[in-house]
């Protein structure tokens, strides 16, 4: 199976390239020149597997030069070495009577960006083995705060692999920052930057396409490569949860092969959705899809309107992966519904970068709320839900997982439509403990976020995360905070004898 980028439809690729390059040269990104698919028999029959089993069915498909002894071992590596807790590494749990919560951060963060990063290191080094150019792969990250620590998870002391991660310094909860902070690893470097995700975010991009750092790489026998959710390999590896979840349903006797299925997810960059929408696109049977923001309402406008416009305030919430206000992985799904219109999506993203802003015609807005439909949630909003499912079904949530399970709700009541629904639950409440105790109605005054997790344990009867919890013995190591303008400076920093 061969990629193409969504600006050139020429550049072609294959699945090894796509996730060494993270990024096409012409700055699209590569999406599958067609998709496998997923008729009843083959559900049929993966209804009786485990995760990783399911994950090698979907794998092989679309990364066709891999072998398949060279996708077991990278699944092994990432999903059976004992780095996620229990067994059926995304579980379901039941939330009333029609919907499920899919929880996605049993892994050694405690947010679903796991899911991906764990797979993604292991995917790009036999990715690397393949070009056997043996250059050093720098990777470049910007993060909203979960993608950081959970790449930096990944990649920590991959030979092979440098990682620099780049995050906003006002712009991730303090526990986010003293997750990054303490990073043990010979081959991690992490800048924390004056702005927000987006400023981070486009730094990164500038970097990755300036040609005086790119000649400067490659005479040190060093190329770039990206872990943000723009990387095919980030995408592919989510798409097998929400196969596993409809299989773990069918299995389960929740519903019955064939049956509908709505999906709902709490949006930021559009990863994680998009991997719902090519799950569709496969033939699982998923009617619609909920994409739910917070107070950065960017994509709730977008898909009611057609119009996408970013100028427009920012919210630093409680939600803070949510947010985003460039939602990079949207052009992927533009370029599906515009029949693979190379031109028209460069169109689109030059009119994105020009203006802040664009409009899809009447014929591509139709297509897209025939699949989405999107809703969101403000503060007080996200802190009610945490309080009602906690008080209705004892469920402690996070904020993010908050912000779906209202519009999920607001959904069901405004369309009727009952049917059953896997909500994405992204991250452990932990993660975001002064956030959900105050919801809870808990004392947030006084104490440092480890003794506010604690209070939180008390109140709700779970238990903090080791990895969370554990943090508080680990050594900081970095503190340099680097001008938008720096990024350059911090690469240097991090990449020896540059
Ligand atoms: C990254 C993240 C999101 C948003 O996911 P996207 O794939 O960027 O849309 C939501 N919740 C949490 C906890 C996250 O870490």
């Amino acid at each position: 199976m061969q990629y193409q980028s969504t600006r050139d439809k020429t550049q072609k690729v294959s699945a090894s390239e796509a996730i060494l390059r993270g990024l096409s040269a012409e700055g699209g990104l590569f999406v599958p020149e067609q998709l496998p698919r997923l008729p009843e028999q083959r559900l049929e029959r993966m209804v009786n597997q485990d995760y990783i089993q399911r994950a090698q069915e979907i794998l092989g498909d679309f990364l066709s030069d891999f072998l398949p002894a060279e996708i077991e071992s990278c699944l092994k590596s990432a999903y059976g070495s004992g780095k996620f807790s229990g067994s059926s590494i995304a579980p379901l749990a039941k939330l009333g009577e029609d919907a499920y919560l899919l929880e996605l951060w049993h892994g050694p963060t405690c947010a679903f960006k796991d899911m991906a990063l764990q797979l993604l290191p292991q995917l790009m080094v036999a990715s690397a083995q393949k070009s056997g150019d043996g250059r050093e792969i720098v990777i470049l990250v910007a993060t909203s705060g979960d993608t950081g620590k959970a790449a930096l998870e990944g990649f920590c002391d991959v030979p092979g692999i440098r990682i620099i991660v780049f995050y906003p310094e006002e712009g991730v909860s303090p526990l986010q920052k003293l997750q990054m902070a303490t990073q043990e690893g010979e081959n991690v470097f992490v800048a924390a930057i004056q702005g927000n995700f987006d400023d981070a975010q486009t730094g990164v991009k500038r970097l990755f396409t300036a040609p005086g750092v790119i000649q400067k790489l490659k005479e040190q026998k060093r190329a770039f490569s990206s872990a943000n959710s723009i990387n095919w390999g980030r995408l592919l590896p989510q798409i097998v949860y929400y196969v596993s979840a409809y299989c773990d349903l069918v299995r389960d006797e929740q519903i019955v092969l064939g049956d509908p299925i709505n999906v709902c997810v709490p949006t930021g960059n559009f990863g994680n959705i998009l991997a719902a929408y090519y799950a569709k696109q496969m033939g699982l049977p998923i009617q619609k899809l909920i994409c739910a923001s917070n107070q950065n309402n960017v994509l709730t406008d977008f898909i009611c309107t057609g119009t996408y416009d970013r100028n427009r305030p920012f919210y630093a919430t409680t939600s803070p992966s949510m947010d985003i206000l460039i939602s990079s992985n949207l052009e992927r799904l533009l370029f599906h519904l515009m029949e693979e219109d190379d031109a028209a999506v460069r169109e689109l993203m030059e009119s994105l970068k020009e203006k802040g802003r664009y409009t899809v015609s009447p014929q591509t807005l139709a297509r897209l709320q025939a699949d989405f439909d999107g809703g969101f949630c403000d503060e007080a909003c996200t802190a009610a839900t945490i309080k009602r499912l906690f008080d209705s079904y004892s469920y402690l949530c996070d904020t993010h997982t908050a912000v779906a399970v209202s519009v999920y709700e607001a959904y069901r009541a405004r369309t009727g439509d009952d049917t059953k629904t896997v909500i994405a639950s992204t991250a452990s409440p932990f993660k975001f403990p002064h956030a959900v105790l105050s919801a809870l109605g808990g004392e947030t005054a006084g104490g440092d976020e480890f003794q506010i997790a604690e209070r939180l344990a008390e109140l709700s009867g779970c238990q903090v995360p080791g990895q969370l919890a554990g943090l508080r013995e680990k050594t900081i190591r970095f503190t340099e905070v680097f001008s938008k303008e720096g990024m350059e400076e911090a690469l240097e920093q991090a990449l020896p004898n540059a």
